[in-house]
């Protein structure tokens, strides 16, 4: 069975797993407890997770908050800014491509009196700068626009995004989900990236466990926002709930290999994309389109149309050898908005299937195309 459903998850690396296994059986103290053992080796463990993930991202560690994942982290920072900032303005800038827990989590804004903007993308999926800069008002407290697309693999111009916000003492969130592990990134060059969200089961950690990265400023206070979750006052208040230590430890471990190989499984993500296309068009040439660009874009994902081919019955047909999906696994029962806001018909959005690829996946496995 070839695994090409990356994007929606990722197998355990076996290290992973290694680092996570005494922390669910032997050392199961709760890190909030105090003095004896158990307790603090639980607590040295989150530490080292927390360090390592700081490494990956380029942040400090007292500026990571672990969630249970990215559908958390992003309902923490639209909910919590929007809560804490409403005396401030009341408007909030988007995009159409975002992940359903940005875009939901608006909506639910939109009734509580929050007004939205949603901007249109380009034919590939990427906001422009000029429509951010036109959408801004003097009541926008918050723009959020994901770093990569789930579904296209396209990234968004996050660099100039994050100036522009600086420069206008606006608070910039983005749902970097996708691309970490993937592309090579440094919050130390972002100054203007005020949060950004992680999930560990992207890049080969557990699943329910990510980051929330909130910014402090040169005198180490924390951006704030009001808690999504409030109780014992963990994670410095802003994310109460006793920690997933095990999860915690996996998501540092698979944080830590990401960050030790990272240009490597670049490369590799690079090399199978490349093989992929090869391939896909040497066998199918006659009915294939690709939606995403091939520039600019998170290394291996394609999302591609079989014309005349229904994307539901294909992605069946294939089970048995190939785990493939029509898009994002999180809305899988309503066509694609990200394909739909790129201007795809109903037709061409029930042709198209999404392959993602991993580091861990063999050249030769993609031979298995020639076989169907
Ligand atoms: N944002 C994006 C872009 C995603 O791809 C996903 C997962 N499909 C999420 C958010 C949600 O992440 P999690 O599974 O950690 O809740």
């Amino acid at each position: 069975m070839l695994y090409l459903d990356n994007s929606a998850t990722t197998p355990l690396l076996p290290e992973v797993k290694e680092a996570m296994l005494p922390y669910l059986l032997e050392e199961f103290g709760n890190p909030s407890s105090k003095y004896y053992s158990f307790a603090v080796n639980a607590k040295e463990a989150v530490e080292n997770a927390r360090n390592n993930v700081a490494l990956l991202l380029g942040s400090k560690p007292e500026e990571l908050t672990f969630t249970s994942g990215s559908t958390e982290t992003n309902n923490m920072v639209l909910k919590g800014v929007a809560d804490y900032y409403q005396s401030k303005g009341k408007h909030i800038i988007t995009s159409k491509t975002e992940h359903p827990s940005v875009l939901d989590t608006c909506e639910y804004l939109e009734r509580k009196g929050f007004e939205i903007t949603y901007l249109d993308v380009d034919g590939y999926g990427r906001v422009s700068c000029e429509d951010l800069e036109e959408a801004l008002r003097e009541d926008t407290i918050l723009v959020s626009i994901m770093w990569g697309n789930n579904e296209l693999g396209s990234l968004n111009p996050i660099k100039t995004i994050s100036e522009f916000c600086f420069d206008k003492g606006v608070l910039f969130h983005t749902d970097a989900t996708q691309v970490i592990g993937k592309v090579d990134l440094n919050l130390e060059n972002y100054p203007g990236i005020s949060f950004l969200s992680c999930s560990a089961h992207k890049f080969h950690g557990p699943k329910g466990t990510g980051v929330a990265y909130i910014r402090r400023d040169e005198y180490g206070i924390s951006t704030p926002i009001t808690p999504l979750i409030h109780g014992g006052g963990q994670e410095q208040g802003i994310r109460s709930g006793t920690l997933a230590v095990h999860n915690i430890v996996g998501m540092g471990k698979a944080a830590e290999l990401a960050y030790r190989s990272l240009q490597e499984n670049i490369g590799k993500l690079n090399r199978l994309e490349e093989t992929l296309r090869d391939i896909l068009l040497e066998k199918f040439k006659t009915v294939i389109s690709f939606n995403n660009d091939q520039e600019d874009k998170i290394p291996g994902i394609l999302s591609v149309q079989f014309k005349g081919l229904n994307n539901e019955i294909l992605v069946k047909k294939l089970s048995p050898v190939m785990a493939v999906s029509t898009g994002s696994a999180c809305s899988s029962s309503k066509p694609s908005h990200v394909l739909a806001a790129i201007g795809l018909t109903i037709d061409e959005v029930r042709n198209t299937i999404r392959f993602s690829l991993s580091h861990v996946i063999d050249t030769d496995q993609l031979l298995i195309f020639y076989s169907l």
